[in-house]
């Protein structure tokens, strides 16, 4: 258990938890001088759910947060009001490319008590499908494993994940993109999300890599603790991602020239704008122009030996 000192900082919100009572409060007076066994950065949901077990056990606890309490907010108190992307509680984080240019998107991310679920649906709605890699290639299915089996490919994407800054060696990267692999080969587990939305007068189905071997990195650019970090996500950088991206686009816009939607959907093509015959260059092309991450990162703070670039060992310190 480690006891803190603390010294707030003016205008951060604080959520003091101590054995007798929760205070939620926006004054940083509350905490000065006083000591707590634990101090949570982030009133997200992995800073509250800590927050809460800690708590439970009878530790004081401090929760600092660096956004307002929203949950006055219809925005947030509403899923049916949320707008896409949020209006209210956004850090819309700047992101850059790989020659450190501001991109013209920004990253969502919650900002105030409730993190990011205070900008998100809370619980998906609609119908959630997860496919893996037979169920994506079917047939060609086994050409695609004995592509990511190959060892010569795992030493590639390790030495591209280093020259690129999103691995701070060999090592490291080869454990990072060989858990995801095998949990892709071995586990077969599931690599796209595919969500079905229906609308007055559209069917939508978005979708993403569950698994990706795209990888991004994260640098602090100035002492100012006020200043955003670089964020460099570097979507859809491996050509297995992008492999994954044009096979699921192609299967969905199949799916709705299919006989069953005949008398539903008037037009499969509508969107993206790409015809029948397509081809994986043109589907490549606006992936890579419109793609957003998914924002469902959690805890996002690597978990590796610190030898191997981890911030964070298995119990979190
Ligand atoms: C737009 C959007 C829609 C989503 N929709 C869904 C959904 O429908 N279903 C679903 O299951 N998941 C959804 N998610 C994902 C889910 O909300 C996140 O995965 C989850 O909240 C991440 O938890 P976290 O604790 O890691 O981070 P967060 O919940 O983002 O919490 C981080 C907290 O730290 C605070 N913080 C950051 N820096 C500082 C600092 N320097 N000082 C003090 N505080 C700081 C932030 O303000 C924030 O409150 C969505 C996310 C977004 C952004």
């Amino acid at each position: 258990m480690r006891t803190a000192l603390i010294t707030a900082l003016p205008g951060i919100l604080l959520a003091a938890n101590t054995v007798s009572a929760t205070v939620v409060t926006d004054q940083p007076a509350i905490a000065n001088g006083n000591f707590f066994d634990y101090v949570i950065v982030g009133a997200g949901l992995s800073g509250l759910v800590v927050a809460n077990k800690l708590s439970a056990q009878n530790h004081s606890t401090l929760v600092i947060e660096a956004g307002p309490d929203g949950s006055w907010n219809n925005l947030v108190r509403y899923a049916d009001d949320l707008t896409y992307p949020p209006v209210f509680c956004n850090w819309n984080y700047p992101r850059y490319d790989d020659n450190g240019h501001r991109m013209s998107q920004t990253i969502s991310a919650g900002r105030c008590i409730g993190g990011s679920t205070s900008n998100g649906r809370h619980i998906f709605g609609p119908e959630i499908s997860l496919v893996n890699i037979d169920q994506i290639w079917q047939t060609g299915a086994s050409s695609m494993v004995a592509a990511l089996a190959e060892p010569s490919s795992l030493e590639s994407r390790a030495q591209a994940l280093v020259s690129s800054g999103a691995a701070v060696n060999i090592e490291g990267a080869k454990m990072i993109l060989n858990t995801t692999i095998e949990l892709i080969l071995e586990n077969r587990l599931p690599i796209a999300e595919v969500v079905a939305e229906s609308y007055a007068t559209s069917l939508n189905t978005p979708f993403w890599p569950l698994m990706p071997l795209s990888r991004g990195h994260i640098h602090i650019a100035s002492s100012d603790p006020f200043q955003t970090a670089i964020i460099t996500p570097r979507f859809l950088t491996d050509t297995f991602d992008q492999q994954v991206g044009v096979a699921t686009a192609r299967r969905l816009r199949n799916l709705f020239s299919n006989k069953a939607f005949e008398d539903i959907v008037e037009n499969a093509y509508q969107y993206p704008p790409l015809g029948p015959n397509a081809t994986d260059a043109e589907y490549l092309g606006w992936l890579q122009e419109t793609v957003l991450g998914a924002s469902h990162w959690i805890g996002a703070t690597a978990m590796l030996p610190r030898a191997l670039g981890g911030v964070v060992d298995a119990r979190l310190r």
